[in-house]
Protein backbone atom coordinates (compact mmCIF):
# COMPACT_ATOMS: atom_id res chain seq x y z
CA UNK A 1 0.00 0.00 0.00
CA UNK A 2 2.54 2.60 -1.56
CA UNK A 3 1.07 6.10 -0.92
CA UNK A 4 2.31 9.69 -0.82
CA UNK A 5 2.73 10.97 2.36
CA UNK A 6 1.50 14.79 3.10
CA UNK A 7 0.85 16.60 6.31
CA UNK A 8 -2.95 15.56 4.82
CA UNK A 9 -3.10 12.40 4.89
CA UNK A 10 -1.90 12.47 8.64
CA UNK A 11 -4.72 14.91 9.49
CA UNK A 12 -6.73 11.94 7.36
CA UNK A 13 -5.41 9.02 9.24
CA UNK A 14 -5.61 10.82 12.70
CA UNK A 15 -8.58 13.18 12.28
CA UNK A 16 -8.17 13.87 16.37
CA UNK A 17 -4.81 14.69 16.68
CA UNK A 18 -3.49 16.85 13.85
CA UNK A 19 -4.43 19.67 11.42
CA UNK A 20 -2.54 21.43 8.92
CA UNK A 21 -1.46 24.76 9.52
CA UNK A 22 0.71 26.73 5.99
CA UNK A 23 1.39 22.88 5.16
CA UNK A 24 2.89 22.34 8.13
CA UNK A 25 1.34 19.24 10.64
CA UNK A 26 0.47 20.78 14.05
CA UNK A 27 -0.70 19.04 17.48
CA UNK A 28 -3.86 20.06 18.14
CA UNK A 29 -3.62 19.48 21.56
CA UNK A 30 0.02 20.51 21.88
CA UNK A 31 -0.07 23.49 19.44
CA UNK A 32 2.86 22.07 18.16
CA UNK A 33 4.54 21.29 15.31
CA UNK A 34 4.70 17.44 14.29
CA UNK A 35 7.22 16.23 11.33
CA UNK A 36 4.72 14.06 9.40
CA UNK A 37 7.29 12.10 6.92
CA UNK A 38 8.05 9.45 9.83
CA UNK A 39 5.11 7.13 10.94
CA UNK A 40 7.15 6.55 14.22
CA UNK A 41 7.83 9.62 15.19
CA UNK A 42 3.76 10.43 15.01
CA UNK A 43 3.23 7.35 17.08
CA UNK A 44 5.41 8.75 19.27
CA UNK A 45 4.20 11.97 19.59
CA UNK A 46 0.46 11.11 20.04
CA UNK A 47 1.40 8.21 22.59
CA UNK A 48 3.64 10.87 24.43
CA UNK A 49 2.86 11.70 28.47
CA UNK A 50 2.39 15.48 27.91
CA UNK A 51 0.11 15.00 24.60
CA UNK A 52 -2.20 12.31 26.11
CA UNK A 53 -2.16 14.70 29.46
CA UNK A 54 -3.41 18.19 27.44
CA UNK A 55 -5.56 15.93 25.42
CA UNK A 56 -7.52 14.65 28.58
CA UNK A 57 -7.05 18.10 30.59
CA UNK A 58 -8.92 20.71 27.90
CA UNK A 59 -10.73 20.16 24.45
CA UNK A 60 -10.37 23.38 22.95
CA UNK A 61 -12.74 23.90 20.50
CA UNK A 62 -14.80 20.64 20.30
CA UNK A 63 -16.11 20.08 23.96
CA UNK A 64 -20.03 19.60 23.46
CA UNK A 65 -22.19 19.82 26.00
CA UNK A 66 -22.46 16.20 26.40
CA UNK A 67 -19.09 15.10 27.29
CA UNK A 68 -19.20 18.19 29.58
CA UNK A 69 -22.16 16.70 30.98
CA UNK A 70 -20.63 13.80 31.27
CA UNK A 71 -17.29 14.35 32.52
CA UNK A 72 -18.23 16.67 35.23
CA UNK A 73 -21.10 13.75 36.71
CA UNK A 74 -18.75 11.00 36.51
CA UNK A 75 -21.15 8.40 37.90
CA UNK A 76 -22.91 6.03 35.68
CA UNK A 77 -26.68 6.92 37.48
CA UNK A 78 -26.56 10.25 36.61
CA UNK A 79 -25.36 10.29 33.24
CA UNK A 80 -28.17 7.26 33.31
CA UNK A 81 -30.98 10.01 34.19
CA UNK A 82 -29.46 12.40 31.92
CA UNK A 83 -30.33 9.91 28.88
CA UNK A 84 -33.69 9.09 30.33
CA UNK A 85 -34.42 13.41 30.25
CA UNK A 86 -33.90 13.48 27.30
CA UNK A 87 -36.01 10.74 25.67
CA UNK A 88 -38.99 12.08 27.84
CA UNK A 89 -38.09 15.59 26.06
CA UNK A 90 -38.58 13.44 22.65
CA UNK A 91 -34.86 14.37 22.00
CA UNK A 92 -33.63 11.74 19.51
CA UNK A 93 -30.86 9.69 20.82
CA UNK A 94 -29.10 10.20 17.25
CA UNK A 95 -29.03 13.73 18.38
CA UNK A 96 -27.51 12.69 21.21
CA UNK A 97 -24.73 10.32 20.03
CA UNK A 98 -23.82 13.05 17.06
CA UNK A 99 -22.66 15.46 19.61
CA UNK A 100 -20.20 13.97 20.67
ZN1 LIG B 1 0.51 16.60 20.80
Amino acid sequence: MEKKITPYSRVQEYPDEFEVLNGILMCKWCNKAVNYIETKTIKDHISGKKHLKLKLSENPKRQSQLSNFISSNVNQETIEDFIQMMAQNNIPYEKVDSMR
